[in-house]
């Protein structure tokens, strides 16, 4: 059934704490029919109901926010990432709750969470974003960009003057079982000195070594020590793919980051929607699966492209 839009099984649910709020919060991820999307319900609210689609982006500094009609939905990306790299086109994500557990920080228990619940294909045809000219954002030093491809491919590069972080590359490829094993598991990180400043303005309540890696002016303060080198630029991947869910279908493109987050990714699908020149609407690329011969990739290297 390659091509059909998918669902859930079955429900699955999992507890823990808001990074942000600290409150805890129950999810439940429950099957949807075909074309509705992924759509947060707010269970202590009546069930109030808000789609995981650009025009709900609410604030995009420390994370992906949703808001309709006043009523919020806070921290949406890791869950997002992973029910995009797992091929959940229509789910109802219910909280009761305004924010979705951090549980540890990274993608991997959201996909067992997927895994747990099964996924179920459907009878209508899934559609893609498929890019057909470049469409590049410059801001300073950061940049982000998308080429035409014949499946979703990320090179993502950050430089952050830390001894654990330095200047990190990676470069993903969308491909069955990759995301699993080479990007879920990258955890959310943050700067101790930043953790005081953040906590004052509301943020980061729930913040732990147990969910968070912490960076102090020594290295990495979290026992375990980190599951990647480059755990930092694999988590910017993980980011990114959940953000791009908000184009409202999988993109087929290339895209390459630098020093980029949140705002950025954002203002990439923004743009996107905005520029309907840039890309068309196709069903069932065998390629976006990952099941076809490499086509000739259209995007130049990364470094090469980056003079503004
Ligand atoms: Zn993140």
């Amino acid at each position: 059934m390659l091509g059909h839009q998918q669902t859930v099984s079955r429900v699955a649910e999992v507890s823990g704490v808001g990074l942000h709020t600290g409150v805890a919060v129950r999810l439940r991820l429950a099957p949807a029919p075909a074309g509705r999307g992924i759509v947060f319900r707010r269970l202590d609210l009546d069930g109030f109901e808000i789609e995981a689609r650009a025009r709900h982006v609410a604030r995009v500094s420390y994370a992906t926010s949703l808001m309709k009609k006043g009523v919020l939905i806070s921290t949406t990306e890791h869950l997002l990432s992973a029910l995009m790299a797992c091929g959940v086109d229509n789910v109802y994500v219910e909280l009761d709750n305004l924010e979705v557990p951090i549980l540890d920080g990274s993608a991997l228990p959201f996909v067992q969470l997927i895994r747990a619940a099964g996924i179920r294909p459907q009878r209508a045809r899934r559609l893609y974003v498929r890019v057909v000219k470049p469409v590049e954002i410059v801001d300073g030093q950061k940049r982000i960009a998308v080429y035409p491809s014949d499946r979703l491919r990320i090179r993502y590069r950050i430089a952050f003057a830390h001894p654990a972080i330095g200047e990190q590359e990676c470069d993903f490829v969308a491909e069955t079982g990759r995301y699993e094993a080479e990007i879920a598991p990258a955890r959310t990180f943050g700067f101790y000195e930043e953790v005081e400043k953040l906590r004052q303005g509301g943020l980061v309540r729930g913040g732990s070594l147990a969910n968070v890696v912490v960076l102090n002016h020594d290295g990495v303060m979290n026992a375990e020590g980190l599951r990647f080198p480059n755990e930092f630029c694999r988590h910017k991947v993980l980011d990114l793919i959940g953000d791009l869910v908000m184009l409202g279908y999988p993109l087929i493109g290339h895209v390459v980051a630098e020093r980029a987050g949140h705002a950025l990714h954002y203002a990439l699908v923004s743009r996107l929607l905005r520029d309907r020149s840039a890309w068309s609407r196709v069903t069932a690329p065998a390629a976006a699966a990952g099941v076809s011969a490499p086509a000739a990739d259209e995007s130049p290297p990364a470094r090469a492209a980056a003079a503004p």
